[in-house]
């Protein structure tokens, strides 16, 4: 039967683009099963490479703050990765290996079946629209918005390793974060659809 752990075995031993090539270590999803929010990045880096573990380096501390900063704690989170293998370095990864590695998200939403996703940057994008059989665009153009997918909410966001490259990101992405730490309030509170789409604007997608 599917897990997260059977699918993490998958993961580590897959061989399915030729990202398998130059990563240390594959790195798999981690977090809570039952997750109401799941974040997705890019791809391991260095440290994620060397650890096994997404989101450690500076990205993942910044991550970590706004997490915390908005009623996230890591640990109630559930977060992947567009693609699990570590590309070159300073290269993005490919439309072919992000599509190739799509698959084990479409699992992991299958299993954990989140209410709000935060997809972080163009490859976390591009992944969750293979997955979900939507173009969502660039990042550049789509962090504005909240989109609506069956019972998901999806906040498309810039990568952290972005606002560390222009700082000046940093108060645009605090002020996403705090939007949807509103939104997720709002939606528990058992506030109106009407109330929602007329504060937040959401884009439904059937
Ligand atoms: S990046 Fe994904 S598809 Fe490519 S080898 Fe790694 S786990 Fe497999």
């Amino acid at each position: 039967m599917l897990s997260l752990s059977s699918i993490c075995n998958e993961i580590k031993g897959c061989k399915k683009c030729d990202l398998h090539f130059s990563r240390k270590t594959a790195v798999c999803g981690v977090g809570y099963e039952s997750a109401s929010v799941m974040v997705i990045g890019e791809a391991p880096g260095s440290n994620e490479d060397q650890t096994g573990i997404p989101f450690v380096g500076r990205s993942g501390r910044l991550l970590d703050k706004m997490l915390m900063d908005t009623n996230m704690p890591r640990e109630s989170v559930y977060i992947s990765n567009a693609v699990r293998c570590r590309p070159k370095v300073g290269r993005a990864p490919k439309i072919t290996e992000i599509r190739k590695c799509s698959p084990f998200l479409k699992d992991e939403l299958n299993i954990i079946g989140p209410r709000f996703i935060i997809p972080m940057g163009n490859s976390a994008l591009k992944s969750l629209g293979f997955v979900l059989k939507t173009d969502f665009g660039r990042v550049s153009e789509a962090w504005k918005k909240i989109y609506r997918i069956n019972d998901m909410f999806i906040f498309p966001q810039f990568h952290p390793a972005a606002i560390l490259r222009n700082p000046k990101l940093f108060h645009t992405m605090k002020d996403r974060f705090d939007l949807i730490r509103n939104f997720r309030e709002d939606f528990e509170n058992n506030k109106s659809w009407d109330y929602l789409n007329e504060k937040y604007g959401i884009i439904k997608i059937s």
